[in-house]
């Protein structure tokens, strides 16, 4: 066993007992520790100030029952939570997810990676993630409101401006994060900037949605670059339908890349010749009206393969934007036996542990999702600081600022991931994010 590998075993049963039972956090901090502790044990400040044990142990859980009534009277119980993991470089951030599979295992390994994914922005973002096993599949407007309404009054003590900013993360759009910040206001009393993802009415930011799949693919450009090479005419399957997949296609299209699919969990909408702006927007329709991808109009070229993933298809670029541990060995093999040379992730954790060793010896270089999709976290950041200057930025400006954002974050990783003739992203943006937050945690004193 090497050295890293010997550490890393010490660290993971160090960790709380009680958290052997998470196997996503276990998975997400066993990663960030294969790479950092080394890193760690050489600097003796960082030691003694036990750096990643401190970040692997959020600084609050905060559980809760949100308690709504549907459209028929009926009363419902959901648990809600926001898992606050570190605020060492700015306040706590992070995202809200809403999906009936959602459990604390998930959101303490998504919080725990938003603080090293913030620390790669370079803005003064801290680490935190929350949500609810609520479905909001085939809910009406005013039951979403009312859930909205009901989970933030629990919440509302918790959040604000300065202490905690929750934004949006899936099933949590521009229509949720409207009504959860028209309820915090309303109880806070104040107008303010507790909320990212907010509508251009009422305190937005320009390209606050499009950020994270725009972003993906900005950084897969960097990458790109490095090796003198761009985008235009390079096969790209994509994962998912969401904002950051439909996003992702959008960018992808408009630089010239083939987008061969968009998926869901019920199949893959494929089109040999890349996707056409108008079938992205019809993906995007289907996915507001709840519907699945099977029976596209007879006029596109694209057809749908039920049950299938997009990766069986042969392409240069997977970019899986769904959702964590999408892609497990069978996926990664189809990847490294299409010929695929690169995967950028546009989702959080969407490929397992033992997928990632199946890329990795099949030599496709893997982006970690806390690089390539720090774009969306990073516009709110800027949202955060539009607020702040009650002046509001154009949606150029945003967008450029994204790609300057993206570029940088690019370079910071592979600095760090720098090997023998190749960049080791995932390691590179483990280190980088890792020295940002030791730096900060290290001076602040033992708290
Ligand atoms: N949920 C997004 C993420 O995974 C965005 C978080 C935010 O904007 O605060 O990074």
């Amino acid at each position: 066993m090497d050295r890293a590998a010997a550490l890393t075993e010490v660290f993971m049963n160090d960790l709380s007992q009680s958290d052997a039972e998470m196997p996503n956090f276990q998975q997400a901090v066993r990663e960030v520790a294969q790479d950092v502790l080394t890193v760690e044990k050489n600097d003796p400040a960082w030691a003694a100030a036990k750096v990643l044990r401190r970040l692997a142990e959020p600084d609050r859980v905060i559980s809760f029952g949100v308690t709504w009534m549907d459209d028929a009277g009926e009363v419902h119980v959901n648990r809600g939570w926001r898992v606050q993991a570190s605020n060492a470089i700015g306040p706590y951030k992070g995202g809200l997810r809403f999906h009936p599979g959602v459990t604390l295992d998930d959101l303490r390994f998504l919080a725990f990676e938003q603080c090293f994914k913030n620390a790669l922005t370079g803005l003064p973002l801290g680490g935190a993630k929350g949500g609810s096993d609520f479905d909001p599949n085939g809910r009406s407007d005013t039951e979403i409101m009312r859930f909205c309404q009901a989970f933030m009054a629990k919440l509302a003590p918790h959040i604000g401006p300065d202490l905690d900013v929750p934004a949006g993360d899936i099933n949590v759009g521009p229509r949720e994060i409207g009504y959860l910040f028209g309820a915090w206001s309303d109880r806070a009393g104040i107008y303010g900037g507790a909320l990212t993802g907010k509508g251009l009415s009422y305190g937005g930011s320009e390209m606050r949605v499009e950020a994270t799949g725009f972003g993906l693919i900005y950084f897969v450009q960097a990458m790109l670059a490095r090796q003198g090479r761009d985008i235009e005419g390079h096969r790209v399957a994509v994962s998912g339908k969401g904002n950051v997949a439909s996003h992702a296609a959008r960018k992808a299209l408009q630089a010239g890349a083939k987008v061969i699919t968009l998926s869901d969990t019920s199949g893959t909408l494929y089109a040999p010749d890349g996707l056409t702006a108008e079938e992205i927007t019809w993906v995007e329709d289907r996915k507001a009206a709840g519907d699945d991808l099977s029976n596209p109009p007879a006029r596109f070229a694209a057809s749908f393969r039920e049950g299938e993933q997009p990766w069986i298809q042969e392409a240069d670029i997977a970019l899986p934007c769904a959702t964590q541990n999408e892609i497990g060995e069978k996926a990664a093999q189809a990847i490294v036996d299409g010929g695929y040379a690169m995967l950028a992730e546009g989702a959080n954790m969407p490929v397992t542990a033992d997928a990632l060793r199946v890329l990795r010896k099949g030599g496709v270089q893997y982006a970690p999702g806390k690089a390539a999709n720090a774009g969306g976290v990073a516009v709110s950041g800027l949202e955060m600081s539009q607020m702040s200057h009650r002046r509001f930025m154009s949606a150029e400006e945003v967008d450029d600022a994204l790609k300057t954002l993206m570029s940088d974050i690019h370079d910071r990783v592979a600095a760090e991931g720098q090997g023998d003739g190749t960049i080791d992203y995932a390691r590179g943006a483990n280190i980088a994010g890792y020295r940002r937050l030791a730096r900060a945690i290290t001076a602040q004193g033992v708290l």
